[in-house]
């Protein structure tokens, strides 16, 4: 009565939160370090983009829109993709998306079909992982060497690459490590998807989330190689429940022209984003406020913090991280004994102490032995979750 497609589908960020609940029903406190949402914690929606959201409903903008996007959304989201990537994208090369989410499920859907590959960054975002899958295709992962602050190993994607991969995908600042990937690596990469007339998928939700490092797009650096790249309101805007995202095509030679008639069937096939969200995405990119470096700076803060508490901690290493919102330690399961692995580590520190984090194998079989923890809350909680965690090990 149910496919295999949908009952192998694995989300570790809200499976810990299941268990969590659990923890919450014997009356203890959790802290919730699992989720990389910042409107949860002290972030709030800036308000002229909640008002032109109320603006929108009350004018009656509450009508299916078109499938590809609001024509004037489009066309801001364009010039601003343009001017920061120096590219020159029209507003046909945008599709508006209901968060990055739905650009990737529409980018895999198109690319992947029976047992072809799809090249993601080990540790990996486990919807890249989820959605090759659903399509019935296998995700490869290249490696992200943790001894190089987890810059991408050159060497083992070139190796990876079959005649069965279909693109390479770039997360920078990636979930779950934090690291910006150097501008010599994203060169590096389009060489070799140029040597293997691959496309780039590049995600870049978190791309103006970024402490010391510059972004490098990988559309700022492609003359010819063909750039899908993904981008959103909702961590740059802190609006991640209206679900706005979308794709633009970088695409100099026009080869993705298959490709993205494609998906534009697949977008007009579900009808179209939400609308109101839409009119009010419009206002955040045409005055795009202070909330962001604001956000940054706060957090910049709470990145430090975490990783001087973090990194003295005993049977704890970490690196620190260039941009988003996570750190990735590794926990050194031998030395200590205690856990056969990550998963039971991290369930049994959310039982202990209620401290929630989500366990490294949860985004990959690179991300053993590892466990993902966001510094969102505030200094005073950070505070507390670190006291706990110390106290859990000793
Ligand atoms: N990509 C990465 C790397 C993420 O970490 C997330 C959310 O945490 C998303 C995409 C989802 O973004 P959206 O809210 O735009 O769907």
């Amino acid at each position: 009565m149910v496919t295999r497609r949908v009952l192998d589908l694995e989300y570790a960020i809200r499976d810990v939160a299941v268990v969590a609940n659990e923890v919450k029903k014997t009356g203890k406190t959790v802290y919730h370090l699992n989720i990389g949402d910042p409107v949860i914690y002290d972030f709030k929606t800036p308000e002229y983009i909640s008002q032109a959201l109320a603006d929108a409903t009350f004018k009656g903008q509450n009508y299916y829109v078109d499938s590809l996007g609001v024509a004037e959304l489009r066309e801001e989201i364009s010039k601003f993709e343009n001017k920061k990537n120096n590219i020159n994208t029209t507003t046909d090369d945008i599709i508006v998306t209901q968060g990055v989410t739905e650009g990737l499920i529409f980018t895999i859907a198109g690319l992947i079909e029976k047992g072809k590959e799809l090249l993601i960054p080990g540790p990996s975002y486990p919807v890249y992982i989820n959605y090759s899958k659903f399509f019935d295709g296998v995700p490869i992962e290249y490696e992200l060497d943790e001894q190089d602050n987890w810059e991408p190993n050159i060497d083992d994607l070139r190796k990876k690459i079959t005649d069965k991969t279909q693109a390479i995908l770039l997360a920078s600042p990636n979930n779950p490590t934090g690291l910006v990937y150097s501008e010599k690596n994203v060169k590096e990469i389009i060489n070799i998807a140029g040597e293997y007339n691959l496309p780039l998928i590049s995600d870049e939700i978190y791309d103006q989330i970024i402490y010391e490092k510059e972004h490098s797009s990988p559309a700022s650096f492609s003359k010819d190689v063909p750039v899908i790249g993904m981008n959103g309101f909702s961590k740059a805007h802190l609006a991640t429940g209206w679900r706005i995202g979308y794709m633009y095509f970088h695409d100099p030679e026009n080869k993705l022209i298959e490709l993205k008639g494609g998906i534009e069937n697949l977008a007009r096939s579900r009808l179209c984003a939400n609308s109101i969200a839409q009119f009010a995405a419009i206002e955040a990119l045409k005055s795009p406020g202070t909330h962001t470096a604001e956000m940054v700076n706060k957090l910049r803060e709470r990145r430090d913090y975490s990783y001087k508490r973090l990194r003295n901690i005993e049977g704890i290493s970490i690196n620190k991280p260039d941009g988003a919102f996570y750190m990735f330690p590794k926990i050194d399961l031998e030395g200590f004994g205690k856990w056969k692995n990550d998963k039971e580590f991290v369930i049994n520190l959310l039982e202990e102490k209620g401290v929630c984090t989500v366990f490294g194998s949860g985004f990959g079989s690179h991300g053993k032995g590892h466990f993902r923890i966001t510094f969102l809350p505030d200094l005073e909680t950070l505070e507390t979750v670190y006291n706990l965690l110390e106290d859990f090990l000793k």
